[in-house]
């Protein structure tokens, strides 16, 4: 398994990992481009959106649902946040294992691409 994520669920490569549960695992970027820059990814690995199986769509809910309790206790929920997934590499998708940024701490620009 050369998944560079894969290797981080299973502690083979080091990471600041600031919450796991049975199916995420949320970690700091190692490039962050916001003051808090987390990734929350999928245990499983699940190699984009665009692979996501219907039958697992509830883990996006998961997902978001762990990215709004992070910004609670960060102080974040009112001030502001941005959940991104990039999928793809027209999406500027890069590590190819599902993940979902979660950048705060500054103003953020208001374009999307
Ligand atoms: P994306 O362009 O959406 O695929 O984003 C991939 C992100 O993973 C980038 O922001 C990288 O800085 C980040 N990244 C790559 N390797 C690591 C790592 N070993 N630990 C933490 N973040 C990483």
């Amino acid at each position: 398994m050369d998944c560079i994520f894969c290797q981080i669920v299973d502690g083979k490569i080091p990471a600041d990992i600031v919450y796991q549960d049975e199916d995420v695992i949320v970690f700091r970027d190692i490039n962050p481009v916001a003051p808090t820059h987390l990734l929350i990814i999928p245990k499983k690995h699940i190699s984009s959106l665009a692979h996501l199986p219907d039958a697992e769509i509830p883990l996006i809910g998961h997902m978001v649902k762990i990215a709004n309790q992070l910004a609670r206790e960060g102080g974040v929920a009112e001030s502001g946040y941005r959940l991104v997934i990039n999928s793809g590499e027209q999406g500027g998708q890069l590590v190819p294992h599902l993940h979902m940024h979660l950048l705060s701490g500054r103003r953020l620009s208001d374009a999307i691409g």
